[in-house]
């Protein structure tokens, strides 16, 4: 989980009317999770930034009506209640989100997989009844994950089977948060940042003029393993650690290898950094289930920091663009992910 650290600093005495400040709001039930909304402004300016954070919000829940599985009349679980053959009209920013998750379908080598909704629903099935899916579950609920089951349409979408179930929960978060930051923006906020859950998406300056500082937790304890600067773009973090089912003793991830039919086992935890919150939303989950190989298929402008293994014998790896975002202290052992080779080269002490 990415923990946000700078929304204190706002200024508190003595404006000037050229000052910035953070208007600061937390609206309660976003996405089923924590959110803060930041908007930086002007002191002469400031009654406009209540209005963009209301913009703002409204943005975050229409995205959160228009995908969730969880709200019965979503697109989404219309599409999903839906039987085959018949074209289910789609909100042209629900159909955007399909078509960048189909992208990512063949970016990740399907690592990262919206049709992947039966295998999820199979394995959340598991962790409540306590018993690990049989082999033959699996692998029907592996053939309805796919993408040649669903043909997207000028106006929606058309299963080829009944059973076809869409998943937005890796993607729709970020897509949230970019329609967020953008209501910020366009209201003319000098700065800006979107947090939901661990994710989130910063603009402009903070009210201090620095970059936006911004925390790594430690998979394994309480406290951070990293801070990152970042002067504007994404960041999203996804792990093992924040949501996962317990089956026999043993932890499942909430996310899915689609490949494989499993739960994910790449990575404990990773953090992404990208342009937008959609990408690195896409990338943290994606680079969850393809481990440190999926470093070498990141596109340009997408850097990653992930942990492999476990408390006591665990890797930190990062790509070198996710190194220079680095604050000091750099964490201990940190080995820097290095293209080409297709492999952590070069561990770095500090
Ligand atoms: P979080 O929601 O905790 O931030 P993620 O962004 O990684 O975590 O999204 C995980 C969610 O994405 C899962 O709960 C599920 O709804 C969905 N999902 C699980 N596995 C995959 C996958 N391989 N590809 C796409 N979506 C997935
Ligand atoms: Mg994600």
């Amino acid at each position: 989980m990415v923990v946000l650290v700078s929304i204190g600093l706002w200024r508190t005495a003595g404006h000037e009317t050229d000052d910035r400040i953070a208007v600061v709001t937390r609206p309660k039930r976003v996405m089923g999770t924590t959110c803060a909304l930041a908007a930086i402004v002007r002191y002469r300016e400031r009654t406009r930034a209540e209005d963009a954070l209301s913009r703002a919000e409204a943005g975050l829940r229409t995205v959160e009506a228009r995908m969730s599985v969880w709200l019965a009349d979503s697109e989404v679980s219309r599409l999903n209640a839906a039987g085959a053959g018949e074209e289910i009209p789609l909100s042209p920013e629900c159909l955007a989100v399909l078509r960048a998750a189909r992208e990512a379908a063949g970016r990740t080598g399907g690592a990262f997989d919206v049709t992947c909704g039966p295998l999820v629903e199979l394995w959340r099935r598991a962790g409540e009844a306590g018993v690990v899916p049989a082999e033959s579950q699996r692998s029907d609920a592996r053939a309805a994950s796919n993408w040649d089951l669903l043909e997207l349409t000028d106006r929606g979408a058309i299963k080829r089977a009944d059973g076809v179930r869409v998943d937005l929960g890796g993607i729709a978060k970020g897509s949230g948060i970019d329609e967020a930051a953008a209501a910020l923006c366009d209201a003319g906020m000098v700065g800006g940042m979107v947090v939901v859950g661990g994710d989130l998406a910063c603009f402009g300056e903070q009210a201090q003029g620095r970059d936006w500082p911004v925390d790594v937790k430690d998979p394994f304890g309480s406290g951070r393993i990293a801070e990152l600067r970042v002067r504007a773009g994404a960041v999203a973090t996804s792990g093992n650690y924040a949501r996962y089912v317990e089956v026999a003793g043993k932890r499942y991830s909430h996310i899915i290898d689609p490949r494989v039919g499993r739960p994910a086992e790449g990575a404990q935890s990773v953090t992404v950094v990208a342009p937008s919150a959609l990408t690195a939303d896409v990338w943290a989950t994606a680079l969850s289930v393809l481990g440190p190989e999926g470093l070498g298929r990141l596109p340009s402008h997408v850097d990653a920091l992930m942990i492999v293994g476990s408390k006591d014998d665990h890797q930190i790896l990062c790509t070198p663009g996710f190194r220079a975002l680095l604050a000091e202290p750099i964490p201990a052992g940190l080995t820097v992910w290095e293209e080409g080779t297709g492999r952590p080269q070069g561990r770095v002490a500090f």
